[in-house]
């Protein structure tokens, strides 16, 4: 069963609202109730968007399965967006100070140095 445009339009138009960046970066945190149960966070971001207006949604949603709606939901709730594992990594480490010190030989400074001030492949 195909969900109407009207009642695709209706949702649409409730969540858009809702659907904020100080939201988005809450769930991202982590900071919402029950957010240890969550194995699919986008899914559980949509869904609960979708629970907060389905009671002011002025459209019958009966017959509608759960998959036709998430692929409803699916397409406006854009995913959240996870930073890339180096930039946070980066993040933290300016935010604690920690400045990699570069290679006395080379100039990398992503390698461990040895007590000489040489990464392992200027060590001798
Ligand atoms: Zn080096």
């Amino acid at each position: 069963m195909k969900i109407q445009q009207d009642v695709r339009e209706q949702i649409a138009k409730a969540i858009e609202p809702l659907d904020t960046q100080e939201r988005r970066q809450r769930y991202l945190d982590g900071n919402f109730d029950r957010a240890y149960a969550v194995s699919d966070l986008d899914k559980r971001y949509r869904w609960d968007l979708f629970w907060t207006v389905r009671p002011h949604l002025a459209v019958s949603l009966h017959g509608l399965k759960d998959t036709h709606i998430d692929t409803v939901l699916r397409k406006i709730v854009a995913p959240l967006e996870r930073k890339p594992l180096d930039q946070v990594k980066a993040e933290i480490e300016a935010e604690l100070g920690i400045v990699n010190e570069p290679c006395k030989g080379c100039g990398r400074d992503d390698l461990p140095l040895h007590v000489d001030y040489k990464c392992p492949e200027c060590h001798s």
